[in-house]
Parts: C-alpha cells; structure tokens; sequence
C-alpha cells in the first residue's frame, strides 16, 4: 500500500487525509476517478456522504459485505429501532442515565438499507473483510484501466474435503463433537454455506477446520438471496420432515442471512412494511 499511495491523488479519506466533507461537497461532479465506500449507511450523515461521493465520482465500489450487503450491522433489522435504542443506550449496564442522547447523535434511520438502494455502484467487492490478493487484484486491475476479472466459484470449488453425498442425519453445533478434517463439514451436519457463497477467500475458514458462514455473500450475479440459497442447499443434504429440520437448527436468521439479510427477500419485505408505516 505504501507502494501506492504517492501515485494516488486522495480528495477525501477520514482516516487518513484532513479532508473535511465540505471540500469534498465543493469537488466538480464526477472530477474524482474512483471512489470506494465501505461500511452500510445508518445514519443520516452516512447516507448524505454516500449520495455525494457517488456525485463526484466516475466509478463507485462498494468495499466489503456491509456496503454490498449490509453485512453484519444488518441484523440489526431483526429489531425496531425501539429495541435498538433500549440495547444500546436505555438498558445497556455501561451507560449512564439509560436515555437516548439528543446531543451529538445525528439521526439514525429506522432501518438499515443496502447502500444500492441509496445510489449505483459500479464494482461489489465483498468480504468481512476483502482478502488483500482480492484488494490487490481490483487496484491493480482498475490501476491498469483494464476490467477487475474474478473468478465466479463458489467456497465449495476451493475446499480440499471430500464429499461423499451421504445426507446429513442430525444438525451439529460447531463444539459438538470432533469433525472428520477431510470430509465435507455440511454431511457430517455442520453447517457450512460454502455451496452458496462466494469463494473470492479461496476457502480459508474451511481449509483450517471452521464452516464458511457466507461472509462472501452470493456468487455472480451477487445480489442473489444467499440465504435462501443455503437453506436450500441444506434441505437437500437433510432428507427430514422440514419441521424437525428447522427445530435442530439454532438461529436461522443469524445462520443463513448473517451478512447480508437487507439484500433478502425477507429482509426487503421488513424494509418495505418500515417504508409503509411512514406513509
Ligand atoms: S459444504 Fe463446506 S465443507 Fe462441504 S465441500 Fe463445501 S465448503 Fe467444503
Ligand atoms: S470460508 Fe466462508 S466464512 Fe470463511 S472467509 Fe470464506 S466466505 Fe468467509
């Protein structure tokens, strides 16, 4: 990176350059070649600084699975913003006073959006967080002004365990029982979405002994409902009754949609009843 940074003309990077947003907001539009977001847009200064560096900018990334998807933070569409509130301020033990600041506190949205539906991107890159070959690849690639190339396989494609097609008989937590390292962690009844996400990380969790839980979120097209995908995917490894499938397993929001639930089906139609109850 240090390699790279005297080639780069940096206009705005909180971390890095003292760049305020108003010299951004004073950029021509479309002046600057190449912005990349990161992070999902909560508040209501996230989302202005999204719509304006999209304004200024020739070619937008969303950088990682929070700005493609939502990632993490998205699950905090679980919850009304009520809940979210008494969480973190009304009954949170290590804070004072237990009220909601007024102060300080720009407004936050009732609802987590994915970035896309604020503004375009041109470039997903997703990953909690994107490996550095994958960072490498893009610049090098966008540095070049050639087109990024990534390889559509799926997790599955890079894992070295066996599959034998055996169905799974009983739904496994991660710290029940030793797993067999070379087989298929999904037949032995962990549950790996490997099959359903993304392999841009070429199989790092599952090649050390951990399941994949989709932090890749979808392969190409990648605004698929990877979620759905995996419980999909499970079902036809399970050949159980569907209801004592869905007792064994434990959080299934949080197994299935854990980076990318507001690009969901599901979680649009949160989205949508949100959107409804402003009306
Ligand atoms: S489901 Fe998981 S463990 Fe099985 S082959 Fe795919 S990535 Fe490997
Ligand atoms: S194996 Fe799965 S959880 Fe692990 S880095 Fe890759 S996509 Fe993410």
């Amino acid at each position: 990176m240090a390699d790279v940074l005297p080639k780069l003309d940096i206009k705005y990077w909180q971390a890095v350059a003292d760049f305020k947003l108003h010299h951004l907001e004073s950029y021509p539009d479309k002046s600057i070649a190449l912005g990349i977001y990161e992070g999902m847009a909560r508040t209501e200064e996230d989302i202005h600084l999204l719509k304006v560096m999209r304004e200024k900018c020739q070619t937008m990334i969303a950088f990682g699975s929070c700005s493609c998807f939502g990632g993490i933070p998205g699950m905090a569409n679980f919850s009304d913003i009520e809940e979210c509130y008494d969480v973190k301020f009304r009954e949170n033990k290590t804070v004072t006073g237990g009220e909601v600041p007024t102060e300080n506190l720009p407004p936050i949205a009732d609802v987590v959006k994915p970035n896309n539906m604020f503004v375009d991107f041109e470039i997903y890159l997703p990953g909690c967080p994107p490996t550095s070959k994958l960072i490498l690849t893009a610049l090098t690639a966008l540095f070049e002004g050639k087109p990024i190339e990534l390889p559509p396989h799926t997790v599955c494609h890079y894992c070295n365990r066996e599959k034998k097609e055996t169905p799974i008989e009983k739904v496994l937590r991660p710290y029940q029982g030793i797993a067999d390292p070379d087989r298929c962690l999904l037949e032995q009844g962990y549950i790996c979405v490997g099959s359903a996400t993304w392999g841009l990380c070429e199989g790092q969790c599952v090649n050390k002994g951990a399941t994949c839980r989709g932090c890749f979120g979808p392969p190409p097209p990648i605004m698929q409902d990877h979620g759905a995908n995996s419980i999909s995917m499970l079902g036809s490894y399970a050949p159980m009754d569907p209801k004592d499938l869905v007792d064994q397993v434990k959080d299934p929001l949080g197994t299935f949609w854990r980076f990318d639930y507001p690009t969901s089906h599901l979680g649009q139609i949160r989205i949508k009843r949100e959107e409804a109850k402003k009306k």
